[in-house]
């Protein structure tokens, strides 16, 4: 364990993430498109060098994915502010995430909606999400551990749904839990070939949009890919 340090430094270290931060919302979110003003700020709010181990801090408020363990990364800053955006939220939304990691895009989440639902099918990346949200006091947002493909049939109906890992093609179960007037923001394809989609409910059926190049880790499940192997 670390000695606690004195509150001045304390004070001081988190006036220079603080800045880091805005920097990296203004060279590498917003330089590259990113224009909701609402994500915008919480990126701005979110402190993402928590959500990395300590070994890679420094690196926390580049424009990179950096690995959290478990084979796994946190992504770019900029793809996480795209997809946010991509959802067109106002505040009022209940939103499932599939893929916390360990959990910045859900805290980014708690920031512009009203409630997220986010699942993680590893242990120790849902259990330091769990943590990080009890630390963080984000009272609007529940994970759970299991296979996000099935989605998360007792809290559906979501008007949104933004899966952080790509699919092979659009899991049924989420298109199912879809509200109406609902958007899906989904990547899809294999590992070294995958585009982002907006799936949007309209009526009875969906309509999708393509929204240009992703580069995700393999959604792995009943409704994704059966191993990390065939998303090669
Ligand atoms: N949202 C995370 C963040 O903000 O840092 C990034 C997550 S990482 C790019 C994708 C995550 O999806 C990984 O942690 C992986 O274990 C998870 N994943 C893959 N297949 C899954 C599934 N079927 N259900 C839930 N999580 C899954």
């Amino acid at each position: 364990m670390q000695p606690a340090k004195p509150d001045a430094a304390t004070a001081a270290e988190n006036r220079d993430y603080a800045q880091q931060r805005a920097l990296m919302v203004e060279r590498y979110v917003a330089a590259r498109g990113v224009k909701d003003p609402r994500v915008l700020e919480a990126m701005r709010q979110t402190p993402r060098h928590l959500f990395v181990p300590q070994v890679v801090r420094a690196k926390s408020y580049g424009e990179s994915a950096l690995p959290i363990g478990a084979g796994q990364t946190i992504s770019q800053p900029w793809i996480v502010g795209r997809m946010i955006e991509l959802l067109e939220l106002n505040g009022s939304e209940k939103v499932l995430e599939v893929g916390t990691g360990t959990g910045y895009q859900a805290c980014v989440l708690s920031k512009v909606a009203a409630r997220v639902f986010s699942i993680e099918r590893i242990n120790e990346l849902a259990l330091r999400a769990v943590e990080l949200v009890r630390e963080l006091k984000l009272h609007n947002v529940s994970v759970k551990v299991f296979d996000g493909t099935y989605g998360w049939s007792d809290q559906a109906p979501f008007d949104r749904i933004i899966v952080a890992a790509t699919a092979p093609e659009l899991p049924e179960p989420l298109v199912q839990q879809l509200g109406r007037g609902g958007t899906l923001v989904i990547p899809l394809g294999r590992s070294d070939d995958q585009r982002l989609a907006r799936v949007r409910r309209v009526g009875t059926g969906i309509q999708i949009e393509d929204c240009g190049p992703a580069s995700f880790v393999p959604l792995i499940g009943r409704f994704g890919w059966k191993d990390e192997e065939k998303a090669k």
